[in-house]
């Protein structure tokens, strides 16, 4: 892996693809700057090596070209204050205005471009809008973990012009250094929790964990298929039916290669998808009809915190429970809280990306846990296995 430490940027132009797709309220003020601030200590080696800067990122969603709402020049004023200097602003990220202020761009200078996500060519992964993009810089760094897994034309395909002048950022770089230390050096015991909404988006990481952890904790919506597939009676709770029989292979699996499987035995349930709907605990297999369970219960939450106390490496990726309501966030904190105590007894914890960085932030704990992933998708892909186009475009 050729890091951006293997090479001084004197002299050079480097083009970054980052990934500042950043949330923005209706005024345009981001909400929230993790993903700029998370790519900082790349652009900042950078400019101290005395390299200049072109920043290519997404943002949002656009369908069909430009509009203000998804325009990057929401966000050069902040960025601008981060590093410190006035970043340059090209309203089109190929074209002759890019490629002029591109040439004229001096050392210690950032260029951000307008959003690559206005072509279609980027999401098509198209040669020719990828051989643009690449005109515009002489050196390629990637730092967008978070897209690492799309094959798109500024994450994947421009990589080829850059023979013997592409690395990977230092956040790229962490990215796949935590997530390869949990997988294949994790000191024992090794805990994996799995939360969220649904088996079906985990199967293939719980199916490859089974190999590699001794405790398996399964809790949040996903839970309940594996109770009813156990004969209990789960009310309105979220349930996959077709995913029954995997839920009681899963159990079998687990048992035959060893592995600790532990599910919520009590949940908090409501009589309404809504925080102040009536609330009670009961038995996660004795769920009443006409309600439903929206949170581990606090037998599940003592139990699944010993064993998080007794671990050294812990993989933590989804919610417990409907942790965006305040009446149904307490399981989930209580694992962020038991991640940080183990964390500070020695464990090693990874947070991935998505809903669990954000329960942890929402718990303002991601400061006392060792890593959080900033890459929700492209983290779960790494981990099941799969060669991130990102990542092998800078490889080969
Ligand atoms: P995921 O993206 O699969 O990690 O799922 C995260 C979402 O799962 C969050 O928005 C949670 O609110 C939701 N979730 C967690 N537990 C439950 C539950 N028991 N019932 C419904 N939704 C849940």
């Amino acid at each position: 892996m050729k890091t951006i430490d293997d090479i001084n940027f004197e002299g050079k132009k480097a083009l970054i693809r980052v990934d500042f797709n950043v949330p923005l309220d209706k005024n345009f003020n981001i909400t929230d700057d993790k993903r700029i601030t998370a790519a900082l200590p790349t652009l900042k080696k950078i400019l101290n090596d005395g390299g200049a800067i072109i920043l290519m990122s997404h943002l949002g969603r656009p369908k069909n070209g430009p509009t203000n709402e998804f325009s990057l020049v929401h966000i050069v004023a902040h960025l601008s204050t981060l590093l410190g200097t006035q970043v340059h602003f090209a309203d089109d990220c190929i074209g002759q205005q890019a490629i002029q202020k591109s040439l004229t761009l001096k050392p210690n200078e950032v260029l951000l471009l307008e959003n690559l996500r206005f072509y279609k060519e980027e999401e098509k992964g198209e040669l020719a809008f990828a051989e643009k993009l690449s005109k515009l810089g002489n050196v390629y760094v990637n730092d967008a973990f978070g897209t690492a897994h799309r094959a798109h034309a500024s994450t994947a395909v421009i990589a080829q012009f850059f023979t013997g002048a592409k690395y990977f950022g230092y956040l790229m770089a962490s990215e796949i250094y935590n997530a390869e230390k949990v997988l294949n050096h994790p000191e024992r015991p090794f805990t994996a929790i799995m939360g969220g909404a649904k088996v079906s988006d985990k199967i293939l990481l719980i199916e490859k964990l089974l190999d590699k952890v001794d405790n398996l904790i399964i809790g949040g919506g996903m839970a309940y298929t594996f109770a009813k597939a156990q004969g209990g009676t789960i009310g309105n709770s979220l349930l996959e039916n077709d995913k029954q029989e995997l839920a009681l292979q899963l159990v079998q699996t687990a048992k035959a290669k060893g592995v600790n499987l532990i599910l919520p035995t009590d949940t908090v349930i409501a009589d309404d998808f809504n925080n102040n709907a009536n609330t009670n605990i009961v038995l996660t297999k004795k769920i009443p009809n006409g309600w439903m369970g929206l949170d581990i219960g606090t037998q599940t939450i003592a139990n699944f915190s010993e064993v998080l106390a007794n671990s050294k490496t812990i993989l933590w990726n989804g919610p417990m429970g409907v942790f965006e309501m305040e009446n149904f966030e307490h399981g989930t904190k209580a694992m962020a809280k038991a991640v940080v105590e183990a964390t500070k007894q020695g464990a090693f914890s990874l947070i991935g990306g998505g809903d669990s960085a954000a329960a942890v932030a929402k718990f303002g704990m991601e400061d006392q846990v060792t890593y959080v992933s900033t890459g929700g998708g492209a983290l779960l892909e790494y981990m099941e296995g799969k060669e991130l186009p990102g990542v092998k475009a800078l490889n080969s």
